[in-house]
């Protein structure tokens, strides 16, 4: 890998999918794996394309019940182009002797191209390149060109470009027992313009998808005639074009594609919008430019400058903000989505919304606040479901759902198979009610750096109140201990959903949650005195909120319980310390690679539940979120003292016993060690870098990059190394580069400032505000204020 180039030599059918998930392409709308235009899915590749927010919903038959999932659609595959000489074979990179193949992802532009040249049993020796975009500036619009070159033979060449409808949801192993077939193809047609188009729809979210592509064949620059056919099948269109080709020269297919689904604004019917488009857009290379242009503005403003020894990192830290990007960008804003788990680039978890967006929006706040808030309305618009999860569970307020799809009701499965033991299991995931924490910290983040108090006004007061209510709802009084308590929910730790002598799912008092509900509680209360006071006199109206309940939030902010054991250890939860200790050593001996304990243990017939044994950051989540001195003062309103001893010794306790079974583990390690211990900080952000490139979760990446872990490097680079905090309208610097890395170099917007440049070396800070911003940026260094003009720049000695 080189800093702008992710590149493989040689083609490795093992390796395929892992490369197709690094190498898609997207522009936040819609997103292509990089799988080769000639492939259909098979053992080896897994062509998918996936329209952001575009969702399905299927029962399947699982263990003798009925399933229900919704499922993020496969739509159909629009990249399928292959070529034959006449009366020779489709090409198939088994069959053929391969004598060069090499593909290479340019992350500055966002082209992924593909080189290779092949001996087919006939002795005909042809050279091939393919270059492909998904338009980061046209988002309905995608191309692929491809340059054949006949190296020793002439003759008739055949050419089939296509749109394949018949695509099923089928990456992931595990949900093969379940229904995949979520489309119903419609039409298929000719659409004039050298073009071919395709309509189909999803089975029961009756959304319509809509593609059309046109081929053209060129030489020297210019058009060729070429013969021209349509093949039609339900769900499956294509042209075949047969043209004559000679020894040495190369021959040009360009295709160029729309899509466009029934939810696509200022549509009036897909099938129309494809059709009309495809006639309308330029050619591969005037689509190019302005592709490229679009990428060269969003790193302008995107890019994060690193210098470090191991070039490696600059290189993976681009290729997660260029995953991000891709995901999330400004074609993202008017729609109405969130942010799913494993991007747009595969089908694990379905598509579906966790609390991942913790991880992700810090970056946004600082680059795109309008995706953040535009990410932020999916929860708003969310929020009468979650009301109701609300009132079905018994408490009051919002119960956001720990995975969210379309419509905001709980997708979390209630059944998941372990491939290990091949049982399914009960899954109580969806106890993870801290869900509801990320958002309320979220709302107030973006806050924090925009100051944006009309979006807080309109909609994330409603929110942050809301699930403010309903913690104080389901924390129950103990009147012994004179204590809130927080009972039958899960932490962020996935390993333990339970007691091992109990029936029922959940842990009491887990302190991430119970720490962070009364942070919420807090919040909620400070925001209800920073809303001008006709908006507030209107909401607490509208969620009729009384000074009585105020007054329990106010309490129960200072009440609740949080376990300590061993001194100052905070317990996971409850009980914790009743746990036994896990045998790290045996379980590595016997089998290797143990991040997924769960699975291990389970088919063993045992489970982490009786283990002090995390999957990954639960009680750390709490350093995390909040810097040293917020953790103290939120404990000690608890009635807690934690000294600063406590803090090393906590961190040193549970990274002992964590597997980082999840890749978010690495990057709040890396991020809770960073002023600690720089050497080990920088071992867990290098592995935490790795998580996607080198596949550590053992072939979890080729069904889906971890945007959590791509956006939380990226973010430790950003937030954690240069110190950035936002708060009371001052933005806080204080840089600690670990070892390892020499220098950062970046731009932030800030509160309607466009452009604060930071520019940190292990030696001095800089800090130079863009001569266009409006007014003095205020900046915070070791505990004083600066205000740095338009133009100006400061300097701070470290
Ligand atoms: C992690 C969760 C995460 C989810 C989606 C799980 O493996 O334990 O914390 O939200 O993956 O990324």
């Amino acid at each position: 890998m080189t800093a702008w180039t992710l590149a493989y030599e040689g083609f490795d059918p093992g390796d395929e999918r892992l490369r197709e998930a690094l190498c898609t392409l997207g522009n936040g709308y819609f997103a292509t794996r990089g799988a080769a235009p000639e492939a259909t899915a098979d053992d080896v590749h897994y062509p998918g394309t996936y329209v952001a927010g575009c969702y399905n919903r299927l029962v399947s038959q699982v263990a003798g019940r009925d399933v229900e999932n919704e499922d993020l659609v496969n739509v159909p595959n629009w990249l399928p182009l292959t070529f034959r000489p006449e009366g020779g074979d489709w090409l198939d990179l088994r069959q053929v002797e391969l004598l060069d193949y090499r593909q290479e992802l340019d992350l500055r532009h966002g082209v992924l191209t593909r080189f290779l040249s092949f001996l087919d049993p006939q002795g005909r020796v042809t050279r091939v390149t393919q270059r492909r975009f998904v338009h980061m500036a046209d988002h309905h619009v995608a191309g692929l060109e491809t340059t054949i070159v006949p190296q020793n033979w002439s003759g008739r060449l055949e050419v089939r470009s296509a749109l394949d409808g018949r695509v099923t949801n089928s990456g992931v192993a595990r949900y093969r027992l379940l229904d995949g077939r979520h489309l119903t193809p419609l039409e298929t047609g000719d659409a004039g313009d050298d073009a071919i188009w395709l309509l189909v729809e999803t089975r029961s979210s009756h959304e319509r998808i809509a593609q059309a592509a046109r081929t053209r064949v060129l030489r020297d620059g210019e058009p060729v005639a070429a013969e021209r056919r349509t093949v039609q099948e339900p769900g499956f269109v294509a042209h075949d074009l047969a043209v004559d080709v000679r020894e040495g020269e190369p021959l040009i297919v360009e295709k160029v594609v729309t899509l466009f689904t029934s939810r696509a604004r200022a549509v009036a019917e897909p099938g129309h919008a494809a059709r009309s488009w495809v006639g309308r857009v330029g050619g591969f290379e005037e689509l190019l430019e302005r592709h490229v242009a679009a990428w060269g503005r969003l790193w302008r403003r995107c890019r994060i400058g690193i210098d470090a020894e191991n070039h490696d990192v600059a290189s993976t830290v681009n290729l997660h903000v260029f995953h991000l990007l891709q995901t999330v960008s400004g074609h993202t804003i008017d729609l109405d989505v969130g942010v799913p788990a494993r991007g747009l680039h595969g089908e694990a978890y379905r598509g579906h919304i966790f609390w991942d967006e913790l991880f992700v929006f810090p970056f946004l706040n600082l680059r795109f606040p309008e995706a953040t808030r535009a990410l932020l309305r999916y929860r708003h618009r969310r929020l009468p479901e979650a009301r109701w999860a609300a009132r079905q569970a018994g408490y009051q307020g919002a119960m956001y759902p720990w995975q969210s799809g379309s419509d905001g009701r709980e997708e979390t499965q209630r059944l998941h198979l372990n491939p290990r033991s091949g049982r399914w299991l009960p899954d109580n995931s969806h106890l993870q009610r801290h869900v509801n924490v990320a958002i309320a910290y979220n709302v107030w983040q973006y806050y924090q750096v925009t100051g944006d108090l009309e979006f807080l006004g309109e909609h994330g007061a409603e929110m942050l109140l809301e699930i403010a209510r309903f913690w104080a709802s389901i924390a129950t009084y103990n009147r012994a201990l004179d204590r809130y308590e927080i009972l039958g929910v899960m932490g962020p730790d996935e390993y333990h959903d339970g007691y091992p002598d109990r029936d029922r799912p959940g842990l009491d008092n887990n302190a991430y949650t119970n720490v962070m509900a009364a942070w919420v509680l807090c919040r909620a209360l400070e925001t209800l005195d920073l809303l001008p006071e006709h908006r507030r006199i209107e909401l607490e109206d509208r969620l009729r909120l009384q000074q009585e309940e105020i007054d329990r939030w106010e309490e129960v902010s200072r009440k609740l319980r949080v376990c300590f054991h061993d001194g100052d250890i905070i317990s996971q939860f409850e009980g914790y310390e009743r746990l036994q200790e896990l045998d790290w050593e045996g379980l590595r001996r016997r089998h290797g690679e143990i991040r997924r304990l769960d699975r291990i243990l389970e088919a063993e017939d045992d489970s982490p539940n009786r283990y002090k044994a995390s999957k990954q950051a639960d009680v750390l989540m709490l350093f995390y979120l909040l810097s040293a001195d917020e953790l103290r003062a939120l404990l000690e309103r608890l009635g807690y003292r934690l000294e600063p001893a406590a803090i090393p010794r906590n961190v040193d306790y549970y990274l002992q016993r964590t597997s980082h079974g999840s890749t978010l583990s690495g990057v709040v390690h890396a991020w809770v060690l960073a002023r600690s211990d720089r050497s080990r900080s920088w071992n867990f952000f290098a592995e935490a870098l790795a998580s996607d490139v080198h596949d550590v979760q053992g072939g979890t990446t080729a069904e889906g990059i971890h945007l959590g872990a791509m956006a939380g490097t990226v973010d430790l680079a950003q937030r954690c190394y240069t110190g950035l905090e936002t708060r009371e309208g001052v933005l806080w610097l204080s840089p600690g580069l670990p070892e390892g890395l020499d220098g950062l170099d970046l731009a932030v917007r800030y509160r309607g400032h466009w452009g604060v440049h930071l520019h940190v070396t292990p030696a001095v800070l800089q800090v130079l505000v863009a001569g266009s911003d409006a007014a003095p940026v205020k900046v915070g260094f070791k505990g004083e204020v600066v205000a740095i003009e338009p133009g100006g720049m400061r300097e701070f000695p470290l």
